[in-house]
Order: structure tokens, then sequence, then C-alpha cells
């Protein structure tokens, strides 16, 4: 570690008021990701969830109803957050206007979450955008997230870009369920340098509303030799989600 990055690590620990809270943006003193009236609209999920897509679910099934019928190409995948509250008004500042910085606020629950299971993989990966979403917003929040999540877990030599996207697709956020499905079918290819073979992998977005995203990655790593793809991400969509106008 240099001396600058030494320096600014001493500065997280002991200047946080560094820290804003990521709904409101209000000045906080203890590392969190919300101040505490924003915390009044957040929903943990940690109840009981899908035991592949880690929905929050009721009742007695262990499934999702998607889960219970669709075949997914990850083999188990988990959120932090339910996504709606202020979890949700900070993802969608997160992704929609240019706070890229926030995904640092985020990070540490992924951490948390992915010891608290106990998670074992040798590499981490993330979902990619397309070069032109890129270029209109300058970064990439799934990287973001997968980055910090590596500086705060000291794993940053597992961090590896392994999907890119290929084509641009019409946003999610404009189409029904069905479509969101299909709408991302084949805009996704490995890296045509790295190899996944036998690998476990860590897969890290942001949100997760009908799996589409994740779920296309992982077909990808698995066609390319991963043995196992978990997914991480900050929050999803409970079961009785309303998908319309939502985004992925
Ligand atoms: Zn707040
Ligand atoms: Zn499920």
């Amino acid at each position: 570690m240099t001396r600058t990055e030494f320096m600014h690590k001493l500065r997280q620990v002991f200047a946080p008021s560094d820290f804003k809270c990521l709904s409101c943006g209000a000045e906080l003193f203890e590392r969190t990701a919300f101040c505490a009236e924003c915390m009044k609209d957040v929903s943990f999920n940690n109840g009981k969830t899908c035991k592949r897509c880690g929905v929050a679910i009721d009742g007695e099934e262990d499934y999702c109803g998607n889960c219970a019928f669709d075949k997914t190409y990850f083999d188990r995948a988990y959120s932090v957050f339910n996504y709606d509250g202020n979890v949700r008004k900070a993802i969608l500042q997160m992704k929609f206007a240019n706070l890229g910085s926030i995904a640092h606020g985020f990070a540490p629950y992924l951490a948390f979450l992915s010891v608290k299971q106990n998670l074992q993989y040798d590499l981490v990966t993330f979902a990619p955008m397309s070069a032109k979403s890129r270029k209109v917003r300058h970064y990439n929040q799934a990287q973001l997230l997968a980055a910090e999540f590596c500086d705060i877990l000291g794993v940053q030599k597992l961090l590896t870009e392994t999907v890119v996207k290929i084509r641009e697709t019409p946003a999610q956020e404009k189409l029904s369920r069905s479509d969101r499905k299909t709408n991302l079918v084949g805009s996704y290819r490995i890296k045509p340098d790295v190899n996944v073979k036998g690998k476990h992998i860590l897969l890290i977005d942001d949100v997760k509303t009908t799996g589409a995203t994740i779920n296309e990655c992982a077909k990808v790593l698995k066609r390319a030799g991963a043995a196992r793809v978990e997914a991480l991400t900050v929050a999803s969509r409970k079961e009785d989600f309303n998908y319309e106008n939502e985004q992925e």
C-alpha cells in the first residue's frame, strides 16, 4: 500500500463526514449507507428467501414461483436488500444520476453477506454494460461495486472482466416481464482472453428484478466452462413485485 492509499484509508476511518446518506444525501457520522430517518424505509432481505434466486417469499415453498418452473443458469443468487423504499431510490440515483461514488456505500453490505453466507469463489466478476451505455454514463455501477467488494475483502486479484455486452438492447424498464427475458438473449459474450474453465464465479450486480441479466451472464459463463456461478446483488425485487416501468 502506498502512502497515499494509506492516508486515504485512514481518512475513511477517521473522517466519516465523507459518508453521505445514499437516499437523501445527509452527512453521516458512522459508516452506514443511510441516515437514521431514511433507514426507516429500508428493508433487509433477511426473511424467508427462494433457495435458488434469493427473492423474499412468503408461504411454505422453498422456491419462488419462477424458480419452481424455470431453469436458471446461475446456481444461487443472494441479495442484501429488498428492492423498494430508499434502497430503490438510491439505486435509481446510482444508475441515472452521475453518482458512481455511492457504490462504496453498498459494497460493505455485499461483503458482509458474502461472509455470512460463506460464499466460496475463485473469481469475482460483474454484469457488463454495452459500450454505448458506458459512454453515456461514464462508469459501470456493477463494476464499481465489484471493485469495492474486492477491495474490502482484500481479494483484488480475483476481480476479472469476463462477460461483454455486444449489442445495445431496448431498456428493460420499457418491457413486460416476458419480453425482458427474451430481450437480452444473445447480447452477451465471453471475453476472448479469459479462462473460466472449472472456476467458481461470483457475479456482482446492483439490482435483480426478473433476474434476466444475471441469468444471461451465467449462461455465457457456464457455456465457457465455469463450474459454478453465484450472483450477489445489492437488492432484488420481491416475488409480488410490479414490473411495469421498472428497470432491470
Ligand atoms: Zn437520509
Ligand atoms: Zn426464485
